[in-house]
Order: structure tokens, then C-alpha cells, then sequence
């Protein structure tokens, strides 16, 4: 292991380990699939399989199905994909579902010893009966039916014998406990719902809190990692395995991972997709695992992040550049560098013949030299991006204007000439003239050109649809602002643009992640055809927002 402080996880582990408590451990994340996973997800994601990773262990895949009506296996397809993509392997992959028979029998043994009842009561009057944090509740009417009555009412709410809402299952244990959650806490509820899995088999379905503790007991789970919200939940975790004398599994709690400008709840999440605010659940602009690697980010990036912010015992959120800089500090490593202009300003370069190429090479990659070079054409007509054009320049601007001098990337320096202008005063072209013994690599001419622009040869450029995101949200944190969440959306989060790509792009790897010089970090979209490229900004050079 690296020489990094053990997180607090790791030091229980390390505990447990030396103490002899286990000779192995064994770790699960529980995704309930009832949406695509998001980067607070890869929190846990790395936090589980790291750990086992790390020390001796496995970590198992476990959807957590309990809930028959939003769940889909389309879900389950998506977040195996993105938990493989982030580069983890699991040791089994297990339901929830799986255990529904086990943890009928469970249930029935829980009967059985007097520790759980067949209670009449509606949702209304449990939730009166539960009474406040200060003060006891009261016990259900219900509570003192015998062990056979109860055993025979299970069995017939199992066979559906009753509607939705007419009955549960609740544990006995103390009305008046100062935990709310062990207030006679429903286990199992009727749902006349087809499950994803299951079917139609069962009518009756396990409460998150029956099926999840006992879950990880079956699979021998040593530490079974949960975000902060369950940790009054914990008392109802021990207290079952327990009473049922099954395989002590231990739960430990840590803070959920937030990003600002974003959100990270699949509630939410899934409002934006029903509600057309983004194109799906894997839009280049979602949080998910699927929108991010859609947007060209890597898993090494992702991964980068997580462990960088570490875990914690308390909540806080993260902020959205710091993703950012993981992205760019992975792809500069790899991307390869290519020229496409998005906004062109025709050039003629007056002195070199129509029809006639000069090839010049330029570097994949700066930052790895075994990434080769490229070929360039440069011909007599190029574009470079308007904005590299001032025709009344301030004092210090450097790039190109009247007879004012520019190297061309990897290419010659030019002269700008003439300036060519429409009848309402807009630019049209510049005529420029080249230095013919400037050529990058053999410059002899002496000039010093203060800017490097970027260009394409405008007779051989591709036309590429380019997408250039923005953040979704305006705001830091649009789920905790006034009103309605999706009211900060940021209208400018996504435009859409032709630039004009240097043609290598067109033959290149569409797998591979590029830069585009001076304009940001790109990857290929699932909508790119050969016909038709399609490129993403994964994002830009450096970060706009920063102070
Ligand atoms: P959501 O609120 O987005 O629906 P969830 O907790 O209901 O999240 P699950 O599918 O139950 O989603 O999550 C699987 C695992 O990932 C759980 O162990 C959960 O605690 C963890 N997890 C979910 N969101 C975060 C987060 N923001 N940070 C860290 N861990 C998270
Ligand atoms: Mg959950
Ligand atoms: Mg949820």
C-alpha cells in the first residue's frame, strides 16, 4: 500500500485484520436498480472494491431489488456496464430477489420466537401509534395475537389473499424506544406488483431494512459500508441478526459524496430524462457514470477524484472543478492532439500556388513521444478561427492583424496582407503571404512570431458536428435552492456548432480521446457516424470558472 493515511474505514479494517476477527474480508455495493449510477456512486463503487483491492477479499455485486414497482432490468444491464467500465471486477452477482424465499423463512422464525406480528393497522394509525422522538407510542392493537394466528395470517398474505395496505408485518420490539426506527418496525409489506425477476410469484415484499442486514449475513459480508442516513438504522440491522442467529455482519457508515452544480440523486436525475431536460440518462451533461463516459471521460479521471476527495463522517460537497482537473490531468497524458477550427476565417495565402500541398508533420502528443506525428496538408486557402483576427488591435495583442506576423501550428509563419471585407464591413477574408523558410523545425527566417495559432486547410478540412457543454446548472446547489430544483437548469448548457477538422480526424481511432488545440479535450458520441462525426467537448483547456 501507498504511503497515504488509512482512511477510517481502512483503520477498522486493519483492526479487525490484526485482531484476527476475519482471515479474509468481503464487501458488496448494493445498487437498487432503479436508475443509472452517478458519480456518488463511484464513491462507494471504489470505497467497496477498493478495500478489497487493498487487503485480502472480494467484493460482490448486489442489487438491492426489494422494490418491485420501480425497478428494471435495463437498469441492471446499465450498472454492470458502468461498474466494469470503472474497472472492477465482482466476485458473484447477487439479488436482494434471490433471498426472497430465505427471508420468508426468516420472517416465519421471527413469528415463531414472538418477535414479529401480523398487524391490521392502516399506514395512518402506525404512523400515530409511532409517537414523537419525546414522547412513547403506542402498541397496536394487533400486537398480542398469538404466534399461530400470525403464522397463519403471513401465510395467507403470502398466498394474496389480502389487497395492497391491508396488512404488514411488523417486529415486536419496544413502542417505546428512544430510536424511532426499533418503534415495531414494518417488515414486510402485500404488493400485488410483477418484480423484474421474480414475476408474479410473490405478493408480499420485504422492507429495504429486512431484506438489506439479512442479505449480507447469507452472502458472510464482514463490512457492509452504508451512507450516513442509516446509521439509526444500525440498532435494526443488529437487532435482527440477532434474533434470527444468523452470520454477524457488521454495518459502518460514511458521508455521501456531493458535486455542486449538479445533482446526485437518481430521484431527481430521473425527473431531467422523463422531463426532457437532457436527451436520456447517459446525456453528455448528467452526472451518471454513463453521461460522463459518453462525454469523454476516462475511468482513470474518475477514479482520480474519488480518491482524492477520500471518505468522511460528514457531509459536504464537493466542487465540480476539482472532477475537471482530474479529467485534464489524464488526457493530456493521452489525448491526441488535432487541429479543427470552429469558428473560420477564410485566409488565401497569396504566395503559395493553388492546387499545389506541402505536408507537414505534427506531434500526436507533446507529453508522450512514442504517440508518433501526424501528416498536415497546407494549402493555399486555410481557415483559422475568427477570434485570432483583430483588424484594430489593443497594444499587447499578439495574434494576427495588419502586417503583423503568426506562426501556423506545425506549419509556416505568415504576414497578413489585405484584409477582405463585405459591403456591411464584416470580414470576410484575409489575404496573407508565407514565409517560405519558416517551416516549423527548419525555421531560418529569422522572424519571431509571437503566436502559434491553430488552423486547417480549408480545401481538405471534414466538416465535424462539434457539441460544446456547459454546466447544467447555474447554480452551486441546485437541490437545496428555493423552489423547484430544475428551475437553474442553465439554458447555454449544451450549443451545438460545424467546425472544420484537420482531415487526419476523419481516419483516426474513433475510440481515442483528443485535444484540439487551444479549444479543449474531445471524444467521439455514440451519435458519430463516419458520414457524419460527431465530437463532444469533454471539456475545455483550462477552467473557466476560476477565481
Ligand atoms: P440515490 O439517492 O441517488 O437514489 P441511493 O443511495 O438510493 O442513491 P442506491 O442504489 O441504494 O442509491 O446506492 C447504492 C450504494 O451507493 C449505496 O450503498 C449508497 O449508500 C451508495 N451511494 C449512493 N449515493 C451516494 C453518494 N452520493 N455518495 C456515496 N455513496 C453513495
Ligand atoms: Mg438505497
Ligand atoms: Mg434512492
Amino acid at each position: 500500500k501507498e504511503t497515504k493515511p488509512l482512511n477510517f474505514i481502512e483503520e477498522i479494517v486493519e483492526n479487525d485484520l490484526a485482531q484476527g476477527k476475519y482471515s479474509r474480508i468481503i464487501t458488496r455495493f448494493p445498487p437498487e436498480p432503479n436508475g443509472y449510477l452517478h458519480i456518488g456512486h463511484a464513491s462507494s463503487i471504489v470505497l467497496n472494491f477498493g478495500l478489497t483491492e487493498s487487503y485480502n477479499g472480494y467484493t460482490n455485486l448486489r442489487f438491492d431489488d426489494t422494490n418491485p414497482v420501480t425497478e428494471d432490468t435495463a437498469y441492471v444491464e446499465a450498472i454492470r456496464q458502468d461498474v466494469r467500465w470503472l474497472g472492477f471486477k465482482w466476485e458473484n452477482e447477487l439479488y436482494a430477489s434471490d433471498y426472497f424465499g430465505q427471508l420468508y423463512e426468516y420472517a416465519l422464525t421471527l413469528i415463531r420466537k414472538g418477535f414479529a406480528y401480523v398487524d391490521d393497522s392502516s399506514s395512518e394509525e402506525m404512523a400515530a401509534q409511532k409517537g414523537t422522538p419525546t414522547s412513547a407510542g403506542t402498541e397496536s392493537p394487533f400486537r398480542t395475537r398469538s404466534i399461530e394466528e400470525n403464522l397463519s395470517l403471513f401465510e395467507a398474505m403470502k398466498a394474496g389473499d389480502y389487497p395492497d395496505g391491508s396488512k404488514t408485518l411488523r417486529a415486536k420490539i419496544d413502542m417505546a424506544h428512544p430510536n424511532m426506527i426499533m418503534r415495531d418496525p414494518i417488515l414486510y409489506r402485500i404488493k400485488h406488483a410483477a418484480h423484474h425477476r421474480t414475476g408474479d410469484t410473490w405478493k408480499i415484499y420485504p422492507m429495504y431494512d429486512f431484506a438489506h442486514g439479512q442479505s449480507d449475513s447469507l452472502e458472510r459480508v464482514t463490512h457492509s459500508l452504508c451512507t450516513l442516513e442509516f446509521v439509526p438504522h444500525r440498532e435494526l440491522y443488529d437487532w435482527l441478526i440477532e434474533k434470527l442467529e444468523i452470520y454477524p455482519s457488521h454495518q459502518y457508515e460514511f458521508a455521501r459524496r456531493n458535486v455542486n452544480h449538479t445533482v446526485t440523486s437518481k430521484r431527481k436525475l430521473m425527473q431531467l430524462v422523463n422531463e426532457n431536460f437532457v436527451s436520456g440518462w447517459d446525456d453528455p451533461r448528467m452526472p451518471t457514470i454513463a453521461g460522463m463516459r459518453r462525454r469523454g471521460y476516462t475511468p482513470e479521471s474518475i477514479r482520480d477524484f474519488v480518491e482524492r476527495i477520500g471518505v468522511s463522517k460528514r457531509e459536504n460537497s464537493v466542487d465540480l472543478s476539482l472532477l475537471e482537473f482530474c479529467v485534464r490531468e489524464h488526457l493530456n497524458k493521452i489525448a491526441l492532439r488535432r487541429m479543427v477550427v470552429l469558428d473560420p476565417l477564410k485566409i488565401t495565402i497569396t504566395n503559395f500556388p493553388a492546387g499545389q500541398k506541402e505536408i507537414c508533420l505534427s506531434e500526436n502528443n507533446p507529453e508522450s513521444p512514442s504517440a508518433g506525428s501526424r501528416e498536415v496538408p497546407f494549402t493555399r486557402e486555410i481557415f483559422i478561427e475568427r477570434d485570432d483576427f483583430m483588424e484594430n488591435p489593443p497594444k499587447k495583442y499578439h495574434r494576427l492583424s495588419p502586417g503583423q506576423y503568426a506562426r501556423l501550428k506545425s506549419a509556416f509563419i505568415i504576414r497578413c496582407d489585405e484584409v477582405v471585407k463585405d459591403a456591411a464591413g464584416e470580414v470576410t477574408e484575409i489575404k496573407c503571404s508565407y514565409i517560405e523558410n519558416s517551416k516549423s523545425g527548419q525555421d531560418t527566417s529569422g522572424i519571431n512570431a509571437k503566436a502559434t495559432l491553430h488552423w486547417v486547410s480549408a480545401t481538405d478540412a471534414v466538416p465535424v458536428e462539434v457539441r460544446l457543454y456547459d454546466r447544467l446548472f447555474t447554480v452551486e446547489d441546485p437541490g437545496d435552492a428555493d423552489g423547484d430544483f430544475k428551475d437553474y437548469i442553465n439554458p447555454e448548457s449544451l450549443k451545438t456548432i460545424t467546425g472544420y477538422a484537420e482531415p487526419a480526424l476523419a481516419t483516426d481511432d474513433q475510440t481515442a480521446h483528443f485535444q484540439f488545440l487551444r479549444l479543449g479535450y474531445f471524444f467521439a458520441d455514440k451519435d458519430s457516424r463516419p458520414e457524419k462525426p460527431v465530437f463532444n467537448r469533454t471539456t475545455t483547456l483550462r477552467d473557466n470558472y476560476a477565481k
